[in-house]
């Protein structure tokens, strides 16, 4: 496009409260015909809250019911779950603390805190072991998430990320035992669909990217109108980027939308990175374009300013 162009569709953009970096990107943007979103912060408004609270037997092998004398109540699964969270930053950690809070639930103090990226955390809680996290999280320390797994299916289905409980004696005579899942939910932007359907209009392949799970993000999709074979679950912080190659790979260009820390080497990569203005810094400075105004309905608007800039020049 001509400067002259360039400068028109650039503050055309601004108007809208999409900002393009340079020329460049706001050439390429028409050319986009994949469009592959982030899930949280991005396709759902990114404020989990805690929806459930559930007791689980981990000795229980059938999953039935029984007396349980010695098993906790909810409100104990959810202080050990908010003591364990009170250290992390997650969004879903903060669902968990302040869901405990709502509900007079007091978060004790941990002893020690680590985070495990893509997986949950485990902190040190007097001289037990707590983890609160995924199924890989579980697996990974040697606990059986089995029990659980009615309820975390449920939940899943229901659009909501559960996540497993459990904790390791001290003492170290039980192995680990699964005492609960907690459950948050978020809620999906209110013109994420109509954004969705736009694009396919315009014959745009539209695609999610997270880190959640198969079951909880096809739920998502299908509220906002994405083929369940275009979601790819349980993709790792660190592997987000490789996702994003894999589909460019295929001779598509990619317009990767998305808001977290976690996002910014994917939009990088991208044929177009656009991040959420309300998003995390890192992700704004990865990206080429921002949308000031948070809205997905604002991603069709960055395309066809695109196109109208370019179509001034011919
Ligand atoms: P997303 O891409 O949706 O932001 P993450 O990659 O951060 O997801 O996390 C993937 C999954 O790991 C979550 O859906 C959750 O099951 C688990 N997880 C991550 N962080 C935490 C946490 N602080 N507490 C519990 N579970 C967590
Ligand atoms: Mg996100």
């Amino acid at each position: 496009a001509t400067p002259a162009a360039t400068m028109v569709g650039t503050t055309i953009g601004a108007g809208n409260g999409v900002l393009f970096k340079g020329g460049d990107v706001l050439e390429r943007a028409k050319d986009v015909d994949t469009v592959v979103f982030d899930k949280t912060g991005t396709l759902t408004e990114g404020e989990m809250e805690l929806t459930d609270v559930v007791v689980v037997d981990g000795t229980m092998a059938d999953g039935g019911q029984l007396d349980r004398p010695e098993g906790l109540t909810d409100d104990e699964v959810l202080r050990l779950a908010a003591t364990a969270e009170r250290g992390s930053e997650h969004p879903l950690a903060r669902a968990i603390v302040e869901g405990a809070r709502d509900r007079g639930v007091d978060a004790g103090d941990a002893d020690g805190f680590e985070n495990v990226p893509g997986h949950g955390v485990r902190a040190t809680v007097g001289a037990d072991t707590v983890f609160v996290g995924n199924r890989k999280l579980l697996r990974d320390v040697g606990i059986d998430p089995s029990p659980a797994a009615e309820t975390m299916e449920r939940l899943e289905s229901e659009g909501k990320t559960a996540m497993l409980v459990a904790r390791v004696s001290g003492d170290g005579d039980s192995g680990g035992e699964l005492v609960g899942v907690v459950a948050a939910a978020d809620t999906v932007k209110g013109s994420s669909a109509a954004a969705v359907s736009a694009l396919r209009d315009r014959g745009v392949d539209v695609m999610m990217l997270t880190g959640d799970n198969e079951r909880t993000a096809r739920a998502v999709a299908e509220q906002v109108g994405i083929d369940p074979a275009n979601v790819r679950a349980g993709v790792l912080p660190e592997d987000k980027s490789d996702a994003v190659e894999a589909i460019q790979d295929e001779g598509r260009r990619v317009m990767m939308v998305g808001d977290g820390v976690n996002d910014a080497p994917a939009l990088a990569v991208a044929y177009v990175g656009c991040a959420i203005g309300s998003g995390t810094d890192v992700a704004i400075e990865a990206a080429d374009v921002t949308l000031m105004r948070n809205d997905p309905l604002d991603v069709v608007k960055a395309i066809r300013v695109s196109d109208a800039t370019l179509a001034k020049i011919k």
